[in-house]
C-alpha cells in the first residue's frame, strides 16, 4: 500500500516525500479512505502509531476539495487537544502536511498571551489547533466563532476527559454547525468514551491498531 493508493492529493504527497515517508501506518491505510469519504471515525489509537497523519493528511484533501474562503474570526478544520505539548505537535504536523497547499494554521493554548492570540485569528484561519479552555476564552471574549467548522477532531479524548475538559467539549461542540465531519480519537475506549462516540458521531465507522 502506498499513500498514492489511498487517494491523496499531489501537494501533499510532495509534502510526505520531504517528510521521507514512504509507507502509511497501519491506521493511516484504514482512517485516510474513510475520511476521504467523508465518513465519521471512532479511532483507538496511541500515540506513536502515526494518527495525527491519518486524521490530518485526509482532512487536508477534503478542506481543499470544498474550496471554501478561510472564515472570518473563525476555522474550517477545529482540532481539539487535552495539552498544549500536542497542540503544538498538531500544528507542527499540519504545517509539515499542508505546507504545499496554502492551508493556514494556527495555535492556541492556556499558559500565552490571550492578546496575541485574539490578534493570530481575527483574520481567520483553515486549521485551528486548540486546546479546550484557552479556546473558549477566545470565544466568551468574542475573538473566535464556530460557525465555519466543517470538520472536528477530537484528539486523545480519553485524556481530555481525565484532565476535566467535559464541559469545556460540550459548551464547544453546541456551537458548532451540526453538519460536519466528526473525527474522535481516543487510546482507550471506557463507557465514557463511548458514551462521547454516541453523542458526537454519526453512523460512525471504527478504526482501531
Ligand atoms: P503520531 O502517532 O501521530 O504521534 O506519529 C508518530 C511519529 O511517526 C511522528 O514522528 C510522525 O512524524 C511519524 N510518522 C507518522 N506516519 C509516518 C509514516 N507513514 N512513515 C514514517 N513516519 C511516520
Amino acid at each position: 500500500m502506498t499513500f498514492e493508493e489511498l487517494g491523496l492529493s499531489q501537494p501533499v504527497l510532495q509534502a510526505l516525500d520531504e517528510q521521507n515517508y514512504t509507507t502509511p501506518t497501519p491506521i493511516q491505510a484504514q482512517a485516510i479512505p474513510l475520511v476521504r469519504e467523508g465518513r465519521d471515525l471512532f479511532g483507538i489509537a496511541q500515540t506513536g502509531t502515526g494518527k495525527t497523519a491519518a486524521f490530518m493528511l485526509p482532512s487536508i484533501d477534503n478542506l481543499r476539495d470544498a474550496d471554501k474562503q478561510t472564515p472570518f474570526k473563525s476555522c474550517r478544520m477545529l482540532v481539539l487537544a487535552p495539552t498544549r505539548e500536542l497542540a503544538g505537535q498538531i500544528a507542527k504536523s499540519a504545517l509539515d502536511y499542508g505546507g504545499f497547499t496554502g492551508l493556514r494554521v494556527q495555535c492556541v493554548v492556556g499558559g500565552t498571551s490571550v492578546g496575541k492570540d485574539r490578534n493570530k485569528l481575527h483574520r481567520g484561519t483553515d486549521i485551528l489547533v486548540a486546546t479546550p479552555g484557552r479556546l473558549l476564552d477566545l470565544i466568551d471574549q468574542k475573538a473566535f466563532r464556530l460557525d465555519g467548522v466543517e470538520i472536528l477532531v477530537l484528539d486523545e479524548a480519553d485524556q481530555m476527559l481525565d484532565l476535566g475538559f467535559i464541559h469545556a467539549l460540550k459548551k464547544i461542540v453546541a456551537l458548532l454547525p451540526a453538519k460536519r465531519q466528526t473525527l474522535l480519537f481516543s487510546a482507550t475506549m471506557p463507557q465514557s468514551i463511548r458514551d462521547l462516540a454516541g453523542r458526537y458521531l454519526h453512523e460512525p465507522e471504527h478504526v482501531s491498531v
